[in-house]
């Protein structure tokens, strides 16, 4: 999964990272449960005596596990999804802990097991512990399966007191370590989830930076080429007009000349503000494409519609100039306009060279003008 596959929004994300460890933390799991008991029953004192039993066990881990691996995440990351996956994980995990517990203190209850008690007592604190350090990421969730494996052990150890009460201290002082443990590993796991979210907004927002030029808050060549061919492809596909306009300042090597750079920064970054105030639409993207060359992209705006904006964004800026500094400057910039036609533009690059040759047009005729492409 790519970076730009994750989930974007911090709760979406947190959801889905729980969701993969969880998946991924489980898996092993199950096939232990099953083992674990069929050890348990092997090694029992007659095992042929306990056939039925037996397989009852071995049939209800066998199915827990099956359950476990066929319970495949969502196909869509949306927190709905993911959280009743989860929920229904858990199910599952409670459900398996549950039957490890009673089907231990069903052994240490049963003289026939006596040869296996210990084997299903290591089961017990092996399925703990694993437990407490892997599945930390919900606390509540977590000591409740802790119980669940325990309790129903711990109970019958009280029963036969007088025989396993060494066991029975033992695993009880065990028990309050795992539930130490557990909550320094719900600690770190959040910790570390934390890290990773901040690790993400910042990706995030030093990708933004990238696609960005500094001067005018404008979309950069960077984001451009990412951009335009997308947009092509997007019109094409859907059969809608894209329109694109580049506008290129005249003459500013003057403006720097005469007025120093500092000013001609001051000119650039008006001049996107200027931009702003008319190509007005959500989706217009507005770019810096080089020194003091702009564009602007124009998804599902025909050719009419884009010359008359442009149009009227060349007359007011030859109109008003700029006023920067203190000095009213006069500013003009020349257009070149064009809207995609996939018959005749065979590529978005076919087609950027052609709005790019009316705009050399437009300069050629002497400036301060709108060529179409
Ligand atoms: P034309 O009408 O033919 O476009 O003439 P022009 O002077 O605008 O074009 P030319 O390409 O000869 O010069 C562009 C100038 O833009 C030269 C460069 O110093 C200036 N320029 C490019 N980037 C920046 C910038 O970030 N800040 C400033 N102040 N000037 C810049
Ligand atoms: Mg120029
Ligand atoms: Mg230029």
């Amino acid at each position: 999964m790519t970076h730009s596959d994750l989930p974007h929004d911090p709760a979406a994300f947190a959801l889905w990272r729980e969701a993969q460890d969880t998946r991924i933390r489980t898996r092993l799991g199950g096939v232990y449960y099953l083992l674990a008991w069929l050890l348990t029953w092997l090694f029992s004192n007659a095992p042929a005596e306990q056939l039925g039993a037996g397989l009852v066990g071995s049939a209800l881990f066998a199915l827990l596990l099956l359950l476990r691996l066929l319970h495949r995440l969502p196909a869509k990351d949306t927190p709905q999804a993911l959280a009743v996956w989860i929920d229904r994980h858990w199910t599952l995990i409670l459900a398996t802990t549950l039957a490890w517990g009673l089907i231990h203190a069903w052994t240490l209850n049963h003289p026939q097991f006596a040869n296996s008690w210990l084997i299903a007592t290591l089961g017990t604190i092996a399925f703990s512990t694993a437990l407490a350090f892997s599945f930390s990421m919900r606390r509540g969730r977590a000591i409740l399966a802790l119980l669940l494996l325990y309790l129903p052990g711990l109970a019958m150890l009280a029963r036969h007191w007088e025989i396993q009460f060494a066991t029975l201290i033992t695993l009880a002082f065990y028990l309050s370590y795992l539930l130490l443990a557990l909550n320094r590993s719900h600690q770190e796991y959040h910790n570390t989830l934390g890290l990773e979210l901040k690790l993400l907004e910042q990706q995030q927002s030093l990708e933004q930076l990238s696609r960005t030029d500094s001067l005018t808050q404008l979309g950069n060549r960077y984001q451009f080429n990412s951009l335009f061919p997308v947009m092509v492809a997007n019109a094409h596909r859907q059969n809608e007009p894209l329109s694109l306009v580049l506008l290129d300042i005249d003459f500013f090597k003057r403006i720097n000349d005469e007025h120093g750079h500092a000013c001609g920064d001051a000119c650039l970054s008006a001049f996107a503000e200027r931009m702003r105030q008319v190509f007005r639409r959500e989706s217009d993207a507005l770019l810096r494409l080089g020194g003091e060359e702009f564009g602007v992209l124009m998804p599902n705006t025909p050719l009419e519609q884009a010359k008359h904006l442009a149009e009227s964004f060349r007359q007011e800026l030859s109109r008003q100039g700029f006023s920067v500094q203190g000095n009213s400057l006069p500013l003009t910039a020349s257009l070149g306009v064009g809207c995609f036609a996939p018959e005749r533009d065979g590529s978005a690059e076919a087609f950027f060279k052609r709005v790019d040759a009316a705009l050399y047009l437009a300069k050629d005729a002497g400036r301060n003008r709108l060529a179409l492409a």
